[in-house]
C-alpha cells in the first residue's frame, strides 16, 4: 500500500544542505499498522510528509496503492490532493469557529473529494458514531477537552474514507490516561476498518502497543524493522536495545567456548553461559540483560541457589519504585541496574550475589 525506495531529502539550514533522510526504503502492506519510532529530529515527520506529498524528496521513488506518486528519475509527481490519504497531527488543527459536525463535514464538501449531500450526512453520522461523539455533535470544538478534540480530528480524517491514514504524534499532547484510552480506540479502529495506518512517535510504549510492525529511525534512516516482540527480544544493535528499554550492557564480551547448546563468553575476566544461538568462538559481542531479568540470590550458599552465571557485586544505592526496588550494583561487568521486589534489608550490606540467567541474555553486534 505504501512503498518508499531509496528516498533522500535534505534541507537548507544556514546556507548549508543538511540531510534529513538518507535513503529510506519502506514497504507497508494493505491494512497494516506501521509505526515509525525514533528520537526528535531523526526524520519521522519528513518521511510522513513525503508520503503525504507535502514534501518532495531529492531522490528515490514513492508509490501508494500501486500507483507511483514520485519518481526522481522519471520526473513523476502526484500532488497531495490526488493521493488517497488523510492526515492527523499532534496539534488537532480543527476549525475553532465550527461545531464538531461541521468540522467533520467540511473537507467532504470541498475539492476533489466533493461528495453528494446525503452521502456527506451519512458519512458524518458514521464517523460521529465511531468515536462516540454523536451527542456532542453540535457543540463548538473549543468547548471540548484535548482528548475529544483529537477524536474529532480522527473522525474527520476517517470520514474521508482514506486508503491510508497518516498520523504524526497524534497522542503526544494528551495526558497519560487519555493517551491510553485513545491508543486502544485507535487499535480497535484500524482492525475494524482495515485502513492502512502509518503513525510516527517518539514513545516506545505507544509504538509497541499499536504496531503490527515498527521501524526504528536514527539519523535519517531506518536502522531496524520488525514486529514489536522481535525488536524487543532481538535488538540488532546497542542503539535499538537502549532506545527500546533501559538495558544493562556488557561490552567487549568474547566468545571463548561454544557448542550447539550455547556458548560461553568471557568479559572482564568473568565467564557467562549464553542460551542457544549461533555464536562462533573468537567473535566479540555486546551482551544485554534487562533490569527485571537480573535475579538477586539472597542466600548463595543454600542448596537451592542457582549454580551458573553468578556474579558478586557491591550495592551502590537503592530506590523504592512502589512494589519493587531499583538497585544499582557495581560488578566486574560494570554498574548493573537490578529491578526486584527484594528489598535491601534482605541481603547483607556491602555485597550482593546476582544471577544473570543464560536464557535472559541478549546478544548483539558490538
Ligand atoms: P522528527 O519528526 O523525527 O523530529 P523531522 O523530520 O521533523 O524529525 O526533521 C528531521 C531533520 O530535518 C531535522 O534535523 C530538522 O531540523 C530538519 N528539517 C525538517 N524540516 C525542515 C525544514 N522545513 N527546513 C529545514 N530543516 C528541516
Ligand atoms: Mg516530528
Amino acid at each position: 500500500m505504501i512503498e518508499l525506495e531509496g528516498v533522500s531529502k535534505s534541507f537548507v539550514q544556514d546556507r548549508n544542505r543538511v540531510p534529513a533522510l538518507r535513503g529510506v526504503s519502506l514497504s507497508i502492506g494493505k491494512g497494516e499498522f506501521y509505526v515509525l519510532l525514533g528520537a526528535s529530529g531523526c526524520g519521522k515527520t519528513t518521511t510522513l510528509r513525503i508520503v503525504a506529498g507535502l514534501e518532495r524528496p531529492d531522490t528515490g521513488t514513492v508509490s501508494i496503492d500501486g500507483r507511483q506518486v514520485f519518481d526522481h528519475t522519471a520526473g513523476t509527481w502526484v500532488g497531495p490532493e490526488e493521493r488517497p490519504q488523510a492526515m492527523v497531527f499532534q496539534s488537532y488543527a480543527l476549525w475553532p469557529h465550527m461545531t464538531i459536525r461541521q468540522n467533520i463535514a467540511f473537507p467532504l464538501r470541498r475539492g476533489v473529494r466533493r461528495a453528494a449531500k446525503d452521502e456527506v450526512a451519512a458519512r458524518v453520522d458514521e464517523a460521529l458514531e465511531l468515536f462516540r461523539l454523536t451527542e456532542q455533535a453540535d457543540r463548538r470544538v473549543t468547548q471540548l477537552s484535548g482528548g475529544q478534540q483529537q477524536r474529532v480530528a480522527l473522525a474527520r480524517a476517517l470520514a474521508l474514507r482514506p486508503k491510508v491514514l497518516l498520523m504524526d504524534e497524534p497522542l503526544s499532547n494528551l495526558d497519560a490516561g487519555l493517551r491510553m484510552d485513545l491508543r486502544l480506540e485507535l487499535k480497535e479502529l484500524s482492525r475494524r476498518t482495515g485502513i492502512t495506518c502509518l503513525l510516527v512517535t517518539h514513545d516506545q510504549e505507544e509504538a509497541m502497543m499499536l504496531a503490527d510492525r515498527v521501524g526504528i529511525m536514527q539519523g535519517g534512516g531506518i536502522v531496524q524493522e520488525g514486529a514489536p516482540d522481535e525488536l524487543y527480544n532481538a535488538p540488532a544493535s546497542e542503539f535499538v536495545a537502549t532506545f527500546l528499554d533501559h538495558m544493562n550492557l556488557i561490552r567487549s564480551a568474547s566468545v571463548t567456548a561454544g557448542d550447539t547448546d550455547g556458548a560461553e563468553i568471557t568479559a572482564s575476566g568473568q565467564r557467562l553461559r549464553l542460551g542457544p544461538g549461533d555464536h562462533r568462538v573468537g567473535t566479540t559481542l555486546t551482551v544485554g540483560i534487562r533490569p527485571d531479568d537480573v535475579v538477586i540470590v539472597v542466600d548463595p550458599l543454600s542448596g537451592s541457589a542457582p549454580a551458573t552465571n553468578l556474579v558478586t557485586g557491591r550495592p551502590i544505592d537503592h530506590h523504592y519504585l512502589g512494589g519493587h526496588f531499583l538497585h544499582r550494583v557495581e560488578t566486574p561487568f560494570g554498574l548493573l541496574n537490578v529491578r526486584s521486589p527484594i528489598g535491601p534489608d534482605r541481603f547483607a550490606s556491602g555485597t550482593v550475589c546476582l544471577q544473570l540467567p543464560a536464557e535472559r541474555l541478549i546478544t548483539m553486534a558490538s
